[in-house]
């Protein structure tokens, strides 16, 4: 397998070095805009502005406003270079988004540029709401990702690794419904939600000491009552199970829904569950992932492969790699230790040490790009590590 080779891989680094001020001021300008998740209108309109320099772009697919689909070049093998762009409540870009955004569409763009002669088709996917909202498993059943051979995104971090794994996760927004009283002359005659919603998060607690060492339970109560002399008639949370694999969150997601139905029953109240959209399990594609940390590597750009081990975080790239290969490698922006979704990393990533890193990461994407592009053989090891391999655990 030699892959595009040298002279392809130099000309795409020279696209990169022309189009580093474009994605440095792409990055910062979303990072002075930060949108939460599936609002990110200012976001998806500049990705798609500076994409349809070379690309044909559809906004709004699968039903989501802020998604898009930017392509060029024909039939098959279709590539597709991943963008998030969503912020956070509190900490705007403290996941790097603006990074992932800038780069996915750097990669394209560079490849695109570099290599028009390739076959197959480059294509840069806009997947809003990573943040809670499951923007790419709506995409994925609305058949944005059909006819897509592999998928190709990165993270921002503080460590450069090409596979990690990650845990599934289900949201549950929970609801308890009871009477509202006054709290001393009549409480007689109310039924606490908010009695209901304690005996719930104590319910979960009682689980802890049950369920796989991996898993995860969390949640935060969002409204917890009118006024501390009314009997509170409704109470809401918002709570989280992860585990390794979908099939324990779902396990998982039953026990935790059955304390909160013991809890209204045990509090004489109801209660409301809904399911929130599915994180599911990684599964890395190794050959591509190689590929980039090659590309990376090439670049003076260490790389780790530290042993794959406890809980951790959720994504949607989850999903889309259970069905076709795709890679989520993360990059170092920032100092080891530097926690995720914290304000230290929204200042990290708006960085000239993390433009460079995101700058180098889009060379080896586009690379890796080409690699796939113009050696089949190397394509049919993606795929054929793809119907083989599960997803990645921890040992
Ligand atoms: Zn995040
Ligand atoms: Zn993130």
């Amino acid at each position: 397998m030699t892959g595009a080779g040298a002279e392809i891989h130099e000309r795409i680094a020279a696209e990169i070095s022309k189009l580093a001020d474009t994605l440095i001021e792409l990055s910062l300008d979303l990072h002075a805009h930060p949108e939460l998740a599936l609002k990110e209108k200012y976001a998806a309109s500049r990705l798609t502005g500076l994409l349809r320099e070379d690309f044909l772009v559809e906004e709004g697919v699968g039903g989501l406003p802020t998604a898009f689909r930017a392509s060029a070049g024909v039939g098959s093998p279709v590539l597709a270079f991943l963008c998030e762009y969503d912020a956070l409540p509190g900490v705007g870009h403290g996941c790097g988004h603006n990074l992932i955004a800038a780069g996915g569409a750097g990669a394209a763009l560079a490849l695109r540029r570099a290599a028009p002669e390739l076959p197959g088709t480059v294509s840069c996917i806009g997947t809003p709401g990573e943040e809670g909202a499951g923007g790419k498993v709506v995409l994925l059943e609305a058949g944005v990702f059909d006819g897509v051979d592999a998928a190709l995104m990165f993270h921002p971090g503080d460590m450069t690794m090409p596979i990690r794994h990650a845990t599934a996760n289900r949201r549950l927004d929970v609801e308890f419904h009871g009477v509202a009283a006054h709290a001393a002359a009549s409480a007689h005659d109310g039924r606490s939600a908010l009695a209901a919603m304690i005996q719930f998060f104590v319910g979960v607690d009682a689980l802890r000491q049950f369920v796989p060492e991996t898993s995860r339970m969390h949640g935060i109560i969002t409204h917890g009552g009118e006024a501390p002399n009314v009997v509170p008639a409704y109470t809401r949370a918002e709570f989280m199970v992860r585990a390794l694999t979908s099939d324990v969150v779902d396990d998982l997601a039953e026990r935790v829904e059955a304390i909160a139905g013991a809890a209204a029953t045990a509090t004489g109240t109801t209660v409301t569950i809904s399911r929130g959209i599915g994180y599911a399990e990684r599964k890395n594609n190794h050959v591509i992932a190689e590929l980039v940390a090659g590309h990376l590597r090439r670049q003076d750009v260490p790389v780790e492969q530290p042993v794959l081990r406890g809980g951790t975080g959720s994504s949607d790239i989850g999903n889309v790699s259970l069905v076709l290969p795709a890679i989520h490698p993360y990059l170092q922006v920032m100092d080891r230790g530097t926690p995720s979704h914290s304000l230290a990393m929204a200042e990290a990533v708006a960085q000239p040490r993390a433009q460079e890193a995101m700058l180098r990461m889009a060379t080896a994407l586009a690379c890796a790009g080409a690699d796939l592009l113009a050696d089949p053989e190397i394509f049919d090891a993606a795929r054929a590590e793809f119907a083989t391999r599960g997803p990645d655990l921890p040992e």
